[in-house]
């Protein structure tokens, strides 16, 4: 694993745990651009969601119920925003598939794409 993400999972680097098992890691985004700001990743080393396969699948529904399970913890079940950048083309800056769960402070309803 050659992302920032993989020195994390690896524990080379630290991270602001707030979710772990064999499978899934979340932790706090260093940069948060909202209240709640999380990111979500599997510690099977995915590039993005354009790489995920059937197999997968069950990995990536499981990650979804952490999200569910997280936005619970954070007070913010009632709004917020989930979203993956998906190559350098969709923004994506670190190479290993991640979430970011946003939420805290209400979001408006369209998409900043600038
Ligand atoms: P993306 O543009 O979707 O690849 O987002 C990468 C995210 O990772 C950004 O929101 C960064 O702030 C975040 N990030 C980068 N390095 C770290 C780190 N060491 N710990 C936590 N978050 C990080």
């Amino acid at each position: 694993m050659s992302t920032v993400f993989g020195k994390i999972i690896r524990g080379e680097i630290p991270c602001e745990k707030v979710f772990e098992n064999e499978r899934i890691l979340a932790f706090k985004d260093i940069a948060p651009k909202a209240p709640v700001h999380l990111l979500i990743i599997p510690k099977k080393e995915i590039p993005n969601l354009q790489s995920v396969s059937t197999e997968d699948m069950p990995l990536v529904t499981e990650m979804l119920f952490v999200v569910q399970q997280l936005a619970q913890e954070f007070g913010i079940a009632g709004g917020y925003r989930l979203l993956t950048n998906n190559g350098a083309g969709g923004g994506q800056v670190v190479h290993h598939l991640h979430f970011h769960l946003l939420g805290g402070s209400p979001l408006k309803s369209h998409l900043d794409l600038g």
